[in-house]
């Protein structure tokens, strides 16, 4: 498979080159259209597996074309500094990213905030807060992606998960990604009324 045949426009195409991705992870060729297209997915996808790339280049190109807006949930810093890395990346002259977490000043986040980014990644309980303090406008998100969900759920953050997905009301898209989908992931989505497409299993 190629990138060029997902329908991918130029513009991010060039980044994806310049990341140095020359063909598509076997995630990201099946992933990539069903997120283009705006629908519910649960990827099921080991960490190295590409799985990032899977679901920021339909972010970023979804932003490109709409000025949709997408927000990662991850469950430790490490891995949202990671995301937040590779959307800097993908996302080069095309779109602003913000990365906010706990343990770490207000400040800076909430000015990143403020510049209208289009890609967001961050931790659970930060997010909360940040929205709680009316620094982030989650109502204005399109897309939802809750990253290493099976570690998120066992990790105790399913209530302020389901809140912020409660206060992100505007959206018309959530997507899971776990290695493994868990029975606390089928009572998430159950209980959302979501009917998701299910992809890598
Ligand atoms: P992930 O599974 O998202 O943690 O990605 C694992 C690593 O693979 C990261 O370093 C990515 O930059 C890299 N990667 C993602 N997609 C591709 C691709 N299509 N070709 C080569 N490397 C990739």
């Amino acid at each position: 498979g190629s990138f060029e045949t997902l329908g991918i426009p130029d513009q991010v195409l060039r980044n994806i080159r310049l990341a140095g991705y020359r063909v598509p992870t076997d995630i990201q060729a099946q992933a990539i259209p069903v997120l283009l297209q705006g629908m519910d997915a649960v990827i099921s996808s080991e960490t190295g597996s590409g799985k990032t790339a899977a679901f920021l280049i339909p972010g970023i190109v979804r932003y490109v074309e709409g000025r949709r807006r997408l927000l990662v949930l991850s469950p430790t810093r490490e891995l949202a500094i990671q995301t937040d890395r590779q959307a800097g990346t993908l996302g080069r002259g095309l779109l602003r990213h913000a990365l906010v977490y706990g343990g770490a000043p207000m400040g800076r986040q909430v000015s990143d905030l403020s510049m209208g980014p289009g890609i967001v990644t961050g931790t659970p309980g930060r997010v909360l807060d940040l929205h709680r303090r009316g620094a982030i406008d989650l109502g204005a998100f399109d897309s939802v992606v809750l990253d290493e969900c099976d570690t998120m759920l066992d990790m105790g953050f399913v209530e302020d998960v389901t809140e912020i997905l409660s206060h992100a009301s505007g959206r018309s898209q959530t997507s899971f990604v776990s290695a493994t989908v868990t029975a606390p992931i089928l009572s998430l989505i159950s209980e959302l009324g979501t009917d998701p497409v299910y992809i890598g299993l």
